[in-house]
């Protein structure tokens, strides 16, 4: 990692083969794709198939989602440039990195400090200063910086955390997987309102 080029640009097979077309043509998905190489967050071992649509072990029993869905997932958040953004679940930092050129600031939860520590490290040497890590329990959020307008879950939960539904603002958009559907919530005058759901598998959401 240490004489990793920083600089270096995602492959073009990866964004025209990959990307593209589950970003839904999207510009700006695209380019945060393109700006962000996946491969700074790839352990040594696995990172010649950085490039290949499919989630990789990231240590500590951990694993960095599949590029073709983070895109889907970019997609159905409808980030705006001025949104505020609760992610759970940092992992390697890949999502938090890709959202930061997405929107105005990032706030990420990991229960797992190694994991945190290594995200906080990459992408201060990647620049980015629009991501703020916090060490902790993802499903009590981070209320310090509520409400948001969007929260993105990495992890699988098997019912949706109060305390994030409540740290949501109204409009907002809340994205978890829930009982291995990719579920997608709506804050409409104080009421959550669900949308349909795409089957997917995540690691475990632990914790309350
Ligand atoms: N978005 C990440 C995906 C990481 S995998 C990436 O791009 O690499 C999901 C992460 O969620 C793991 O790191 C796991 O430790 C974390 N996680 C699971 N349950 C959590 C919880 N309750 N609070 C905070 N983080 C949690």
């Amino acid at each position: 990692m240490d004489n990793f080029n920083f600089d270096v640009k995602s492959p073009k097979y990866f964004i025209d083969d990959i990307i593209r077309k589950a970003a839904g043509g999207d510009a700006r998905i695209i380019n945060a794709f393109e700006v962000i190489p996946r491969a700074v967050f790839i352990p040594e071992a696995s990172r010649h198939q950085a490039y290949d649509d499919i989630s990789l072990p990231i240590g500590q029993g951990q694993t960095i989602s599949q590029p073709s869905l983070l895109a889907h997932m970019l997609k159905k958040l409808d980030i705006k440039e001025t949104d505020t953004i609760l992610e759970i679940g940092s992992g390697s930092g890949y999502l938090a990195a890709l959202l930061s050129k997405m929107c105005k600031n990032v706030y990420s939860v990991e229960r797992i400090a190694p994991l945190l520590n290594s995200a906080r490290k990459l992408l201060r040497r990647m620049s980015i200063s629009n991501v703020h890590f916090l060490l902790g329990d993802g499903a009590l959020g981070w209320e310090d910086h509520a409400p948001y307008d969007k929260i993105v879950a990495s992890a699988g939960a098997t019912k949706i955390p109060d305390n994030l539904v409540a740290q949501l603002s109204d409009n907002g958009r809340f994205l978890i997987p829930l009982n291995d559907s990719l579920m997608c919530y709506i804050k409409e005058n104080g009421t959550i309102i669900e949308e349909k759901g795409v089957p997917v598998k995540f690691v475990d959401f632990v914790g309350s």
